[in-house]
């Protein structure tokens, strides 16, 4: 019966993780606020609505957690012994959603930064990355400048990229369902994730 509990109190613990709003997300939130910069959240109108998006910048920003986005190599994204079937089909489906939705993104122009977790631990290393990560923003928007320029002649045609992008992107979910099925004996544990 505890164990049953204890599960399920994990199983809850693992969504906040996994969910928006994160602890390290507002952490990059933060850093980017307090160096200047402006952004919007969440856009459901991107392909996979990216945490952080500074459309000034053309630059996407997913903040990823290391267990859930199976960073490699990374000694943080260590997995349960039990369920491992269960964490393994939902890591692997985050990764192949990760890999598409970057590559959704970038054809339409935008430039992705991944912050992982793991580097936001401690306060010297945090501010290291978030450092850096402005000065990757600044450099990206520098760039966006001249592709504006370029862009602009074919507003149509970047309008149906656009509508065929965000097609696809909705195609991926009932893929990723095809290729990693989440086995039914645990579906019906996870529904309300
Ligand atoms: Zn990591």
């Amino acid at each position: 019966m505890s164990d049953t509990l204890s599960q399920t109190q994990r199983s809850y613990n693992m969504s906040r993780i996994c969910g928006k709003n994160t602890k390290p997300e507002i952490l990059v939130r933060k850093g980017l606020h307090a160096r200047g910069f402006r952004f919007r959240l969440h856009n459901k109108k991107l392909p996979g609505s990216p945490d952080i998006v500074l459309p000034k910048y053309g630059v996407a920003i997913m903040v990823n957690g290391c267990f859930w986005h199976g960073h490699k190599g990374c000694r943080y994204a260590t997995k349960p012994k039990t369920n491992i079937e269960f964490w393994e089909t939902k890591i692997a489906r985050n990764r192949h959603r990760d890999e598409v939705t970057t590559a959704h993104l970038e054809a339409l122009g935008w430039t992705v930064i991944t912050v992982w977790e793991c580097e936001l631990r401690g306060k010297l290393e945090s501010n290291a990355r978030l450092d850096k990560l402005a000065d990757e923003i600044r450099f990206i928007g520098e760039s966006k400048i001249q592709q504006d320029a370029r862009r602009l002649c074919s507003k149509t045609e970047l309008k149906k990229m656009k509508q065929e992008i965000l097609r696809r992107q909705a195609q991926l979910e009932a893929e990723i369902d095809l290729l990693f099925p989440i086995p039914t004996r645990i579906k019906k544990a996870s529904l309300e994730e």
